[in-house]
């Protein structure tokens, strides 16, 4: 991404060597039998990642968490970025639940419910702001920023091409993610409850990255960073889940993802 400074980049990524210290197992994994009953990939990192089931008891709490941070001065900078991360965050939930209707490879299905949290909690701020919701209306695979919709246009249709591909495609959303959270702390950004958010955010898609890149390995693929540095994405998938309590602490609920048959 143009607009991110290397230099940032950089000291970020040794921050995020700095703070991120469990080495990951990059064979960990099991072949599972998935809903289409096809024996696919389940990484180490999937068996761990939380799962929401119960997304209404979510929603409430996150919009109580971040309600009970402080109302402060909006930036302009600060309302750009809650409007793009609200449908940046949607294009990774769409496309992954394309992929996952094509496909059937679990990894699809608990990133995009990961991802309806994450833009859920951009629409809490936008609510707590009252702000305009840009995707009040959403439909999937519709966006009104344009930028947006083409990056979800490309994305889609080499997804669909193959699985291998929407497994590439699947690293290409993470690593435009990442840059796109750290461009925006980059910014005139200082609301502890935005900060609070788009941490969580950026810790979400290192995750989602390490569970894509367990499955690139798995298919024999390599993956070249095209937003962030190599620096920053060997940093990230050479270092173990990054285990939180979830976002504000509201999804405690972990799973060994008993809906697929282990049959390591
Ligand atoms: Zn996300
Ligand atoms: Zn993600």
């Amino acid at each position: 991404m143009k607009r991110l400074s290397v230099k940032l980049l950089m000291s970020v990524a040794v921050l995020a060597i700095t703070l991120f210290f469990v080495q990951c197992s990059k064979s960990d994994g099991a072949v599972v039998a998935n809903t289409a009953g096809d024996e696919t990939f389940v990484s180490g990192i999937e068996k761990s990642m939380t799962v929401e089931t119960e997304t209404d008891g979510i929603v409430d709490c996150i919009y109580v968490c971040l309600n009970g941070m402080p109302v402060e001065d909006l930036s302009e900078a600060e309302i750009a970025a809650l409007s793009f991360v609200r449908e940046e965050e949607l294009l990774a939930h769409d496309i992954y639940v394309s992929m996952y209707a094509k496909y059937h490879v679990p990894v699809f299905n608990n990133i995009s419910n990961s991802e309806e949290i994450h833009t859920t909690a951009i629409k809490v701020l936008l609510e707590k702001y009252s702000l305009t919701d840009i995707a009040a209306d959403h439909v999937l695979g519709v966006f009104v920023n344009q930028d947006v919709q083409q990056l979800y246009d490309a994305l889609l249709a080499l997804g669909l091409t193959s699985l291998n591909d929407a497994i590439t495609v699947g690293a290409i959303i993470e690593d435009y993610d990442i840059a796109d959270l750290i461009y925006h702390t980059s910014e005139d950004i200082d609301n502890v409850d935005i900060l609070y958010t788009i941490g969580q955010l950026h810790r979400g898609s290192r995750n989602h990255m390490r569970a894509f890149y367990a499955h690139l390995n798995f298919h024999g693929l390599t993956y070249t960073p095209q937003y962030i540095t190599q620096e920053m994405y060997d940093a990230i998938v050479t270092t173990g889940w990054e285990i939180g309590s979830g976002f504000c602490v509201c999804q405690y609920e972990f799973t060994d993802n008993t809906d697929n048959k282990i049959v390591e």
